[in-house]
């Protein structure tokens, strides 16, 4: 009898013991699966550069140029040398095994088409930059001259042609209609004066020149994709006025998108771009909650309608770190994250930097 009770007792032990297992790995896979779900964003790695992207979005490849010149090579790499997109260089020894002291040189790229010249960094691998094909190129045939000066002061130089695709923007003959209301002469002046205050701000803030501060991370802004207005559009707006009870319309008139507006709900997450010095943290009259980062190189990037602003003027702030929540303050329509990127004065595609293998 009792070597018949312990042959019924052993399945069961051999079940409880399997119960305790499969309940171990369900919490295990559970705990693993749910923190899948509730992080929306992934760090990914893209030769050296680290990007913090949301798990509904990955960044395209970009596309590369070589060019060798003397003991050295340049290499342009661009998502798809399409104006408005922003591109990185890489200046670096041609061989594996260099016999160039890199600082005993020094190179200058100029953009000839633009007649601007393209910051470079010095790095422990060469040297590196970033800029843009403007959205205003009106030639397909850009021009670049690299200038190197060798230990003895001497300089040699090189032309580069590049075609860049003249690519059309989007267009929307959709008119957006806001009202503008009809102030008391005394009100009307405050807000005039309140405008003419912020765009100093502005002013001041986009005139800092700070060193390079792009390290090897880079993040999108928010923690979902969704595309609600797009990058340089063309869109008409039209506002009325309330005069005697009666909607007086204004003529209609185009206005190029110069943000990219991304969806995201009340007190969702914005993150920031790239490594940075916030240099405007403001509550303004058109871009409501304001954050501006100057990441070094006149190269800045902004985000507006903000519901919070975790961060004041004069913080360095990390890529990737939140720096606050979408909202709808300022002159918008509905909870949305308007973010812009500008380089050297000129608007640039926010999303093609991603694409970019930046270190
Ligand atoms: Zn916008």
């Amino acid at each position: 009898m009792d070597r018949a009770k312990t042959k019924r007792d052993f399945p069961t032990r051999i079940r409880k013991k399997q119960y305790l297992k499969s309940l171990f790995y369900f919490f295990v896979f559970g705990l693993v699966f749910n923190s899948f779900l509730w992080a929306n964003t992934i760090w990914i790695e893209r030769n050296q550069t680290f990007i913090q992207v949301p798990i509904n979005w990955t960044p395209t490849k970009p596309q590369e140029k070589v060019f060798y010149f003397d003991q050295w090579k340049l290499i342009i790499y661009c998502k798809s040398f399409s104006r408005g997109e922003i591109f990185y260089i890489e200046i670096l020894p041609k061989d594996d095994t260099p016999n160039v002291v890199l600082k005993d040189y020094t190179h200058q790229v100029y953009y000839k088409t633009m007649e601007r010249d393209i910051p470079l960094n010095q790095k422990s691998f060469g040297y590196n930059g970033i800029y843009v094909f403007p959205p205003e190129l009106k030639e397909s045939k850009n021009k670049f001259i690299w200038i190197i000066q060798n230990p003895n002061k001497e300089k040699i130089q090189k032309e580069i042609e590049l075609n860049i695709y003249l690519r059309e923007f989007p267009y929307s003959d959709t008119p957006l209609i806001f009202e503008k209301k009809i102030l008391p002469p005394e009100k009307q002046k405050e807000l005039d004066e309140r405008i003419e205050k912020e765009r100093e701000m502005k002013k001041i803030a986009f005139s800092e020149n700070l060193p390079n501060l792009f390290s090897n991370r880079l993040s999108h802004p928010r923690d979902f994709h969704y595309i609600t207005s797009e990058w340089y559009k063309t869109r008409i707006h039209q506002y009325y006025q309330i005069i005697n009870k009666k909607k007086i319309f204004s003529q209609p008139y185009k206005s190029i998108h110069r943000g990219l507006d991304l969806k995201g709900n009340t007190g969702d997450i914005v993150y920031a771009l790239a490594d940075g010095k916030i240099v405007l943290s403001a509550e303004m009259y058109y871009e409501g909650n304001f954050i501006l980062i100057n990441h070094g190189n006149k190269i800045f990037s902004g985000y507006m309608h903000l519901n919070e602003r975790y961060y004041s003027e004069n913080t360095y702030v990390k890529a990737g770190i939140p720096i606050g929540t979408v909202g709808a303050t300022g002159l918008a329509i509905g909870s949305h994250l308007h973010f812009s990127v500008w380089i050297d004065g000129f608007v640039a595609d926010p999303l093609s930097i991603y694409s970019l293998p930046i270190r």
